[in-house]
């Protein structure tokens, strides 16, 4: 029998993976919605396009919030496969169990998250 000797590790590692399948998902949805706007006349009337315009500009950020949230989420894969998942990134403290159930990727302690 196999005893693990960090009980949650292989489950945290799978939920992050998840995690980040699910982002990258939005992700490619929300690049498909930030693309140019088709600009035809005959198709869109002028305030359909100013819309659509308008709905560009928020899916690039969206897709920009994103990005950030997939290199967090990388980072704390990472983390994971060396063994320091739960440590801050900043001072070495582990990170209280409350925060990372709030947010698997967090790579600060409270403390240093306020600085
Ligand atoms: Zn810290």
């Amino acid at each position: 029998m196999k005893t693990p000797t960090k009980v949650g590790a292989g489950g945290t590692a799978a939920l992050l993976q998840n995690r980040l399948a699910s982002l990258h998902e939005e992700l490619a949805r929300t690049t498909a919605a930030a693309a140019p706007v088709e600009l035809d006349q005959t198709t869109q009337g002028r305030l359909s396009r100013m819309d659509a315009i308008q709905q560009q500009a928020m899916a690039a950020s969206l897709a920009e919030r994103l990005r950030t949230e997939i290199r967090k989420t990388d980072a704390a894969l990472d983390r994971v496969a060396d063994g320091r998942y739960g440590e801050c990134c900043r001072c070495g403290e582990a990170i209280a169990a409350e925060r990372l159930a709030a947010d698997l990727a967090a790579p600060f302690c409270a403390d240093c998250v306020k600085e």
